[in-house]
């Protein structure tokens, strides 16, 4: 892995965490997108190497409600950027972490993405992340 690409927070209104963090880290957000499969209204700050990601859900059963609704608002997600997401996914996959797609998936930010089960990962949240090339 190469570094921590970005550190995910879910958040319950991005228009109220949004003024917060660009308060916070005294830099403006820099990007927001939906990423409707996953349904999420995200929102981005970058900070020297790493960048911060707000999610919001957009919908009541989506997975980021469901988070907030169990542990409340705060870290959802560490992601670590890999040079080749399908070979390190099928490293992780023989050394036993359960992955949550078999597959990378689009995610925000032009990024291809597989997320790892926290059963796998002392309750952790990992999402490892690859600049979309195509
Ligand atoms: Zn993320």
């Amino acid at each position: 892995m190469l570094r921590v690409e970005h550190i995910g927070i879910a958040v319950k209104s991005l228009q109220d965490s949004v003024p917060l963090f660009e308060k916070l880290l005294n830099t403006p957000c820099y990007k927001t997108e939906t990423v409707e499969s996953e349904a999420v209204n995200t929102a981005f700050f970058r900070q020297g190497e790493t960048k911060i990601e707000l999610l919001e859900s957009t919908k009541p059963e989506g997975v980021i409600q469901a988070f907030i609704a169990k542990k409340g608002e705060g870290i959802h997600h560490l992601a670590f950027e890999v040079e080749d997401i399908a070979a390190e996914m099928e490293r992780l996959k023989k050394e036993g972490f359960v992955l949550l797609n078999e597959t990378p998936k689009k995610g925000a930010d032009n990024k291809l993405v597989c997320f790892l089960h926290p059963k796998s990962t002392n309750a952790v949240l990992i999402e490892l992340c690859q600049e979309n090339r195509r």
